[in-house]
């Protein structure tokens, strides 16, 4: 069963029996971070090698159909062990909440769906909510198949203990306007260091629901793609929900495939967009500066001024 005590106990028996997931959370407490200045932001930038797993992660249609599916129960390693969450009391909406072997946080865990199949937030997003709901001690989150998933065909959340990501504390230094009182609930538009980012606050599952589905209604899906591309966090403080929406416009940036000297080996999902920059190479570590920063998140996620015009359809949907 999930709960708090469990979780602790999963952690420190897999962290004892299962040497590689041991070995990198012993890593993670070396890894060495800096922080970057945007617009009154700070970003945290991490150099982890152990990252490089999922930073270039091969995603493309053939390469997934060529490897066996590294979230489907069969194909985990025997150490590996879960707790299992049945959703609503449904027997076919069952997650499995397991200790993230290649960890970013402290406390890092991937909570993959039992079922293979594909990576699509529509009709999950209820989920996540009552996932936050029971783990207040960390952030969910889910990377969309084209936004930095690296098991687009197995539906997966991620999660990371609370007080890491600089978004959960520094919200204060974004520049933000309500868009929209709907209910108890409140939607903003971020107007400043991070674009294409609407917050939302809620103490209701039910209102946070019907926003989440009637914003993710107005989303444009891009041509060939099966959901419009997305980053979400959210986490249950005090009775309230925070949900961190970024509307994404590209999969991986231009220094992704840059040659030489402009070449950045990183692939930003949640947790980049969050406030910590993961680079797994220590080559990038060193170079990588607020211009560069600033570059990637106008390249992978929406304009201010775009987020404008989706907010205002928003405000008139709510
Ligand atoms: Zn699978």
């Amino acid at each position: 069963m999930l709960n708090r005590e469990n979780l602790v106990s999963l952690f420190d028996e897999q962290l004892a029996s299962w040497e590689q997931a041991g070995n990198n959370y012993k890593a993670l407490e070396r890894v060495i971070a800096k922080e970057v200045d945007i617009d009154g932001f700070p970003f945290k930038v991490q150099f982890n090698p152990a990252r490089i797993v999922s930073s270039a992660a091969k995603v493309d249609t053939k390469s997934i159909q060529e490897r066996k599916c590294f979230l489907c129960s069969e194909n985990r390693p025997a150490v590996q062990k879960g707790l299992e969450y049945i959703h609503n009391g449904d027997r076919t909406d069952i997650y499995t909440v397991l200790v993230n072997p290649f960890p970013i946080f402290p406390k890092h865990l991937t909570i993959p769906l039992l079922a293979h199949k594909d990576q699509a937030i529509l009709g999950r997003f209820d989920a996540m909510a009552d996932l936050a709901s029971l783990l207040p001690d960390y952030t969910l989150f889910y990377n969309g198949p084209k936004c930095g998933a690296s098991a687009p065909d197995h539906f997966h959340f991620q999660a990371g203990n609370r007080g890491f990501l600089p978004l959960e504390d520094c919200m204060d230094k974004l520049q933000k306007k309500e868009v929209s009182h709907y209910g108890n609930s409140i939607v903003y538009e971020v107007l400043s260091a991070i674009n294409g980012l609407i917050i939302v606050k809620s103490s209701s599952r039910k209102e946070l629901i019907d926003i989440f589905y009637k914003i993710y209604s107005l989303l444009e899906v891009k041509e060939g793609e099966t959901e419009p591309m997305l980053n979400i966090l959210c986490w249950f403080d005090k009775g309230i929900w925070t949900t961190a929406l970024f509307v994404r416009s590209k999969h991986r940036p231009s220094h992704y495939f840059a040659e030489g000297d402009e070449n950045i080996l990183i692939s930003p999902a949640s947790v980049d967009l969050g406030g910590v920059f993961i680079t797994p190479l220590e080559k990038d570590f060193e170079k990588i500066s607020a211009k560069d920063i600033k570059d990637i998140l106008n390249e992978v996620c929406i304009s201010f001024d775009e987020l404008e015009v989706l907010c205002r359809k928003i405000k008139l949907k709510l």
